[in-house]
């Protein structure tokens, strides 16, 4: 996708969301490096607060790895943009802050291919930073999942958080940075948050309402 006269690139946005072990930065990192088997240029993009393994580099979980360059926050990211690169991607991108979204569809808008791969929940099941607006603005959403680490099903899409073992409480914050914390991957029959609000409330009382006999009738 290089310059050439009368052949303006186009630019897209690309979105891998999914809770934690879905394989995002694996899939990340085979786009990418089908992106440089192509002579492509690319440049990757990671939240400076994600320092699990390595400062550099986007590193999956199975051990692949590519190098990335650690920003701040998206306008950071921004102004360190490469403009000569075809692709760009940003890893962890529910750590960035809301303008990472503007920053995103700009770089599209300029023609390049934007990756972005991240959480779209938290450990508490609610969405996750700049996710929501990402997902919806993106040309291609992948949505991966994983393997529940209660029952077994390939169907986990929550990220369950442990301290000290138990599940952590809906008030708990949201990163931590302690090295006390487990997660796993967990079905929504099996995600587990103490303390989190009913969702659907007014659904639940119209239910309520619709089970209560009529006195009128
Ligand atoms: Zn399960």
């Amino acid at each position: 996708m290089r310059d050439s006269p009368g052949n303006e690139r186009i630019g897209s946005l690309e979105l891998i969301a999914g809770c934690m072990y879905s394989g995002k930065s694996e899939e990340l990192i085979r786009r990418l490096r089908r992106a440089l088997i192509g002579r492509q240029r690319v440049q990757v993009f990671k939240a400076a607060i994600d320092d699990r393994y390595s400062a550099v580099d986007v590193v999956s979980h199975d051990g692949q790895r590519l190098s990335a360059l650690p920003v701040r926050n998206a306008d950071e990211a921004w102004h360190r943009s490469d403009g000569g690169a075809d692709v760009i991607a940003v890893d962890e991108a529910q750590f960035f802050d809301a303008a990472l979204v503007d920053v995103c569809e700009e770089l599209a808008h300029r023609g390049h291919r934007v990756i972005a791969a991240g959480l779209d929940l938290d450990f508490r099941g609610e969405p996750f930073g700049p996710m929501p607006m990402l997902m919806a603005r993106a040309d291609s959403l992948t949505k991966l999942t994983a393997v529940c680490a209660v029952c077994g099903a390939p169907t986990a899409t929550r990220t369950q958080r442990l301290v000290g073992g138990l599940p952590a409480s809906y008030s708990a914050p949201l990163i931590a940075v302690g090295a006390t914390d487990m997660y796993e991957a967990r079905c929504r029959a099996h995600h587990e948050v103490p303390g989190r609000p009913r969702p659907h409330a007014p659904w639940q009382a119209m239910m309520q309402a619709a089970a209560t006999p009529s006195t009128t009738g």
